[in-house]
């Protein structure tokens, strides 16, 4: 999936519940521990809440005890893209949807195997399809 997805801001306004576009439209973060799914269980992928895009399966998510929601792998590398974040005093890696550029985290160092890698994810940003597993 190559096709960018392009609105308007009053567009995004709109379609997002106001606590998704504050996340994806403007950088939020949910408080921790208070995300739908972040102790959610069941196989599925979860899309961007915005434009429908796979981005984690149920098959890399566990338990980061964060308080977000955790996986360890994207479904497809290309689905996201990473970007430096030097807001709030630290050096972190922002994830965004690679078609719409919602943000939906960032991605830690401090994951489990086999990546390593953690991508701490907001709830708001996601919507899970039980439908499509093992996409
Ligand atoms: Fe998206």
């Amino acid at each position: 999936m190559s096709d960018k997805v392009k609105k308007s801001d009053a567009e995004w306004r709109e379609e997002l519940t106001p606590e998704q576009y504050r996340v994806t439209r403007q950088k939020g973060t949910e408080r921790a521990f208070t995300g739908e799914y972040v102790d959610h269980k069941g196989e599925g992928v979860y899309r961007c809440v915005a434009c429908g895009m796979p981005l984690f399966s149920s098959e890399t998510k566990y338990d980061s005890g964060s308080g977000w929601p955790s996986f360890y792998e994207p479904v497809d590398a290309a689905n996201v893209a990473e970007e430096e974040d030097r807001s709030l005093g630290m050096r972190r890696t922002e994830v965004l949807c690679a078609a719409c550029e919602a943000h939906l985290g960032h991605v830690f160092p401090d994951g489990p195997r086999p990546t390593g890698l953690r991508y701490c994810i907001n709830s708001a940003a996601l919507d899970f399809d039980p439908e499509t597993e093992g996409e």
